[in-house]
């Protein structure tokens, strides 16, 4: 089927990033405003039933991909009958799940027979008092039991994303990449973004660069071996050490380019498509939902947000006042 999400740059938009709450259990230093985020109204976040439409609009115009994020997606209740529902009644041919990994111990067995195939975690570093300060959770161990528990359940890919943080894990990063050796699990290290809503430095880490990153890799292991793009990448461009199971990526929305090939919609967990996650523009679809019960006025409402998507990033991301855990990682 020809897919109708085209955008007026000739980028056709079959990836939808839906957050689901803006809750979340953890405090990470890059991702929450300082002053904590304010409290929404449970109206104003968008009932599963109100996603679970928009999704199966957004399938018969062409979206072929579904990734649930947050805040936390785990920490919402009913998340796990919504995704067996977004799997099984949408026909998506692929679902996805971000998570920081605290509660995957105790739910990846659920998630995968709830039809869940692939999962990301974020984790940043591999030490406790580390993993607390970022995070303000002393839950390292539980996370890593989450990895090995999505393992065992049988995820794949498991991938693994890492922000860069100067000055606080680049000690990490050999660590990381040595995981992938003798697991089949990808890891990711992602520039950290700068948006305005978060501390500032020093208490709020800037990033380091994802080619210092793979100078690290190379001057613990040697030379990365380049990996033909697969279309689960993504952004990343991917590496593999010699023998080693999985594979190495990296991500640079700060020191590189990638918007010409953009083919992301993001929904917020109040409803408000978000056609580029470096541009303040938002539409709001709740709205729409809530008082138009017609399915083709949809089709047409998700066209013309797809129109309103911009050739390029905002040049001054710093200005972006809201943090990833509200727009929707
Ligand atoms: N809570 C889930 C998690 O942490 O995976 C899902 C939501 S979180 C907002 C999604 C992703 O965004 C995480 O991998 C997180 O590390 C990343 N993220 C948050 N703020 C960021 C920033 N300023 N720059 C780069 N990545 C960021
Ligand atoms: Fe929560 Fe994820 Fe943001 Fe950390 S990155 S505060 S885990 S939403």
């Amino acid at each position: 089927m020809q897919s109708k999400l085209i955008d007026l740059h000739g980028r056709t938009i079959d990836y939808f990033r839906i957050s689901i709450t803006d809750l979340c259990n953890f405090r990470c230093i890059y991702c929450r405003p300082a002053e904590g985020v304010p409290l929404v109204s449970h109206s104003d976040i968008l009932r599963y039933e109100e996603i679970l439409r928009i999704a199966k609009v957004a399938k018969n115009l062409g979206m072929r991909k579904v990734r649930i994020t947050g805040g936390e997606p785990l920490v919402r209740r009913g998340v796990l009958d919504f995704i067996s529902r977004l799997v099984s009644e949408t026909g998506l041919e692929d679902v996805a799940l971000t998570t920081n990994g605290s509660k995957l111990q105790d739910m990846a067995l659920s998630l995968r027979k709830a039809g869940l195939k692939r999962v990301n975690i974020s984790l940043d570093t591999l030490r406790r008092d580390c993993f607390r300060s970022i995070t303000g959770a002393d839950e390292l161990y539980r996370v890593l039991k989450g990895i090995e528990a999505s393992l065992d359940v049988g995820f794949d890919p498991i991938k693994i994303n890492v922000v860069l943080l100067k000055g606080i894990n680049e000690r990490d990063v050999p660590d990381f990449a040595r995981l992938t050796i003798d697991k089949p699990v990808d890891v990711r290290f992602i520039e950290r973004m700068p948006f305005g809503a978060e501390i500032p430095p020093p208490n709020s880490p800037d990033s380091f660069s994802a080619k210092d990153t793979l100078k690290i890799i190379e001057s613990a292991f040697g030379k990365l071996n380049p990996v033909e793009r697969s279309k689960l990448d993504g952004p990343a461009t991917m590496f593999k050490l010699d023998g080693a199971l999985g594979q190495i990526g990296v991500i640079d929305p700060v020191s590189g380019h990638f918007c010409g090939k953009c083919n992301r919609m993001r929904l917020t967990a109040k409803g408000f498509l978000r056609p580029c996650l470096l541009n303040p523009l938002e539409i709001d679809v709740r709205t729409f939902l809530r008082t138009s019960p017609d399915d083709s006025q949809m089709e047409s409402f998700l066209e013309a947000a797809v129109l309103m998507k911009p050739a390029s990033r905002f040049s001054n991301i710093e200005k972006i006042d809201v943090g990833m855990n509200t727009i929707g990682g």
